[in-house]
């Protein structure tokens, strides 16, 4: 569906990107994270051929974006980062207006009611755009994009400036077009991409520097959660319940950390905090704590992009 391959980009002297590439199929939701300069963007308008790289190809369904950017470009729905809203306008007649410039050959009235209808904005059609709030503005940007039905959709930092509310909303929006669209989205919010996405690339400095399926990155690439805990009582006794606890996959001692208090990790398939609590409940012993530990994606992030602010 998307074929990247080794794009690479300078502005005078800076290296925004070195030899990205990477393919995905119909269907897949990418999530591209990055720090704040990574080149995100960057290699968003390279994909819907706003700008070009300095080398490399775009291959958007079999056509070179070079080649011919005017039917690779109808294959894709791009909301930028700073969406472009005409503040002015009626949110109907903006989204009138992009289905012309886009030349888009479906009935106007209905596809345009249709979409509104899926993103949620049909009852503020009539509204003047800069009246609206965030959430709802970048619904409208979203509204721009779907046009025309592409079936690759580009989203830059859909979330940011949005509150909790909107940010869920959004999320639920992304994933229900992931059922019928291609859909690479970025962000620096892990949290957000682990949520939405099946596969995720991280970018730094403008390299890749992780890829891969979302349950291969999270949980030590198995998928697996890991708690720890210290617990006061008799440490066979504890090592049991907890060995002998639904789920669990793996228990490890790591040794007394006070008086009778005991530390273990516990690596499982599952959240069995719960299932812990209780078999800890049935022996005379106590939690004295339980701690989710990082999952190994926050940890493959945080590493990757510590001490390299740009
Ligand atoms: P991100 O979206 O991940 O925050 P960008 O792709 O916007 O990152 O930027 C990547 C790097 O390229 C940054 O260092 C940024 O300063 C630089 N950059 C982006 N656009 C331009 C431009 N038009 N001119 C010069 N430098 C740019
Ligand atoms: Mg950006």
């Amino acid at each position: 569906m998307i074929e990247v391959k080794n794009i690479t980009k300078h502005y005078g002297k800076h290296t925004a990107l070195e030899n990205v590439s990477f393919t995905l199929e119909k269907g897949d939701i990418l999530g591209f994270l990055g720090p704040n300069g990574a080149g995100k963007s960057t290699t968003m308008n390279i994909i819907t051929g706003y700008i070009s790289s300095d080398s490399g190809d775009v291959i958007i369904n079999g056509i070179n974006i070079l080649d011919d950017p005017t039917n690779a470009k109808k294959n894709i729905g791009y909301l930028p980062e700073m969406p472009p809203l005409y503040n002015d306008m009626i949110v109907e007649k903006y989204l009138s207006f992009m289905f012309d410039l886009k030349k888009v050959r479906l009935p106007k009235k209905e596809h345009i009611s249709e979409i509104c209808k899926k993103v949620g904005i049909d009852d503020v059609q009539d509204r003047i755009i800069k009246h609206l709030s965030k959430g709802y503005r970048q619904r409208v940007g979203l509204a721009q994009a779907l046009l025309g039905n592409p079936p690759v959709i580009i989203l830059d930092e859909p979330t940011v400036g949005l509150d909790p509310a909107q940010i869920i909303g959004i999320r639920k929006l992304i994933r229900e077009l992931g059922e019928k669209h291609t859909i690479i989205l970025s962000s620096h919010v892990l949290s957000e991409i682990e949520a939405v996405c099946d596969k995720i690339i991280i970018i730094n400095n403008g390299k890749i520097a992780a890829q891969g399926a979302t349950d291969e990155l999270t949980g030590s690439g198995k998928g697996t959660r890991i708690i720890r805990l210290e617990i006061e009582g008799r440490e066979q006794a504890i090592y049991s319940a907890l060995k002998n606890t639904d789920n669990v996959i793996s228990v490890n001692k790591i040794g007394e950390t006070e008086k009778g208090c005991y530390a273990f990790t516990v690596e499982s398939k599952k959240d069995i905090r719960r299932a812990v609590y209780r078999a800890v409940s049935r022996t005379d012993c106590n939690i004295l704590m339980m701690q989710p530990q990082g999952h190994s994606l926050e940890e493959t992030y945080l590493n990757i992009i510590s001490g390299k602010d740009n």
